[in-house]
């Protein structure tokens, strides 16, 4: 994701990325399970593709949302109920569990809520404590939970999106006939070497720093709206004369999106058994077939130089904005009305899928090992996918920003965290993280030759997909890959300022 102040300093021509994903799920027939194997818990396998439900054994303790919401479309509104099994698989005992509740905390969500009636930790009413803004949310346990023990949360909550976006993303809001939600449900925060990661909700990039875990989600909504999601749509049925109730699965996914619309249209198309949709609104057909095209082109480029991307479903959804902006989900993308069907803005949120969603990382505390990759992945696609003048137009737009930044005297540190940037302003983190963070990826292919350089990427994804990278393990696993000793290209453009 990126910060819209950004746009201003992109040119027309290439409006710089951002990163987005939605999706409407066409309705497809519930597969039957299959029968041998471990695939994750009931109906789990469907959002996956055959050849990757397999080798899951080990992410059979993740955490497994399942969870209820009824939504008020006019109103903006929604209610619900969540299930949480959880797994204490970090090396510690813990005595509280933390959630996000990140509605509450501003910024790139907007000026609506989420807001959390009552929590029960099996079976008992649990103490909770907000902060943060009430961004925050402690459960207090009664009992410390052991490192392997198991607890199940239940909680009912609600909440109400913003209007028209201003100064937010646009994804917890409802406006020009959409509603987006994401932060709808209370997510568990990251446990790491740091301990519980509560950053409070920023004003440039992500906020979403979490554990890939299994979902179960039941919506009801209005019968007239069009529902695209995480996920895939395993079953159907209609409540009553105005309403339908949907169940979807994830697969195994960093977080849950979903988005409804009154007036989307859909264009859909398939690779390497993965269907790939676009949602757009009245009127913008070609931009749809355009987005289509690059999502093609990408999921092609990029299952073959980094790793297969894992799911049935992708969608790429419009967002009814004023502009230039992309967000990823997993699975699913948004894309600001003004650049949908852009190349730059399409691909690099699909880049999203495999650096961000499959391989995690802190967003937070170190937003350039997503960022700039994707960023440098976009690169990528137009490398492989467009005329060699096109692809070098993209090049040459990345390295006059660099020199421009340059002689302006505004060079940085790539590695900073999101705060660090916030306080120096917007427009220096896309500079810095996406325009001399993507450069130091070509310089590192100069260096150590293409076939090492993807090789050590597939290696980056096939040992962190579904879990948590972090830039040690990123840059020891190029010299390791490499045999190359590479600190002071790695002080030269990532550490220097
Ligand atoms: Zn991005």
């Amino acid at each position: 994701m990126k910060d819209k102040t950004i746009r201003n300093k992109l040119s027309a021509f290439f409006p710089i990325l951002l990163v987005a994903c939605l999706i409407m799920a066409p309705i497809t027939a519930c597969n039957p399970l299959e029968t041998s194997g471990y695939f994750g818990p009931e109906g789990q396998g469907e959002a996956l593709i055959k050849s990757e439900r397999t080798g899951l054994q080990a992410l059979s303790d993740i955490p497994y949302y399942q969870v209820n919401i009824e939504v008020d479309f006019d109103g903006g509104s929604y209610k619900g109920s969540a299930k949480i099994d959880y797994v204490n698989l970090e090396q510690t005992v813990l005595e509280s569990l933390y959630f996000r509740l990140f509605p509450n905390g501003g910024g790139i969500y907007g000026s609506g809520f989420l807001k959390v009636e009552s929590v029960m930790v099996d079976g008992e009413e649990a103490i909770t404590v907000l902060s943060t803004g009430d961004s925050v949310m402690e459960v207090v346990l009664t009992e410390e939970l052991s490192m392997g023990e198991s607890i199940e949360i239940e909680l009912d909550f609600n909440g109400k999106t913003s209007g028209e976006a201003e100064m937010d993303y646009g994804i917890h809001n409802t406006m020009g006939g959409v509603m987006t939600l994401s932060g709808w449900y209370p997510i568990l925060v990251v446990y790491d070497d740091e301990g519980w990661n509560l950053n409070p909700v920023t004003n440039i990039g992500d906020s979403v720093y979490s554990d890939t875990a299994y979902y179960d989600i039941e919506l009801i909504a209005d019968r007239d709206l069009k529902l695209a999601s995480t996920g895939v749509i395993i079953e159907k049925e209609d409540t009553d004369d105005e309403q339908i109730k949907y169940r979807m699965t994830s697969g195994p996914s960093r977080d849950f999106f979903i988005v409804l619309g009154r007036d989307f249209e859909v264009l859909s198309t398939e690779y390497d058994g993965t269907s790939i949709s676009a949602y757009y609104l009245t009127g913008h057909k070609d931009s749809a077939k355009k987005t289509l095209d690059i999502a093609k082109g990408a999921l092609e480029t990029f299952n073959k130089k980094f790793g297969k991307y894992p799911y049935t479903e992708m969608d790429l959804v419009e967002l009814p904005v004023d502009r230039s902006i992309g967000i990823e989900f997993p699975g699913i993308m948004l894309i600001g009305t003004p650049v949908f069907g852009n190349g730059i803005f399409t691909s690099h949120e699909i880049a999203h899928q495999w650096w961000y969603n499959l391989v995690g990382n802190d967003v937070l505390d170190e937003p350039w090992l997503d960022e700039a990759l994707t960023s440098y992945s976009s690169i990528i696609y137009f490398e492989y996918n467009t005329p060699e003048p096109e692809h070098q137009g993209v090049l040459d737009y990345f390295e006059s920003e660099y020199k421009n930044n340059l002689e302006a005297g505004k060079d940085d540190m790539v590695t900073g965290s999101l705060d660090y940037f916030e306080e120096l302003g917007g427009s220096h983190y896309y500079q810095i993280v996406y325009v001399k963070g993507a450069l130091f990826f070509d310089a590192l292919r100069e260096t150590v030759g293409d076939e090492i350089f993807f090789n050590a990427l597939q290696d980056y994804f096939g040992q962190y997909k579904y879990g948590i990278a972090s830039s040690e393990d990123l840059l020891d696993l190029f010299e390791e890959v490499s045999g190359v000793q590479l600190d002071d290209l790695y002080q030269e453009w990532l550490y220097g300022k």
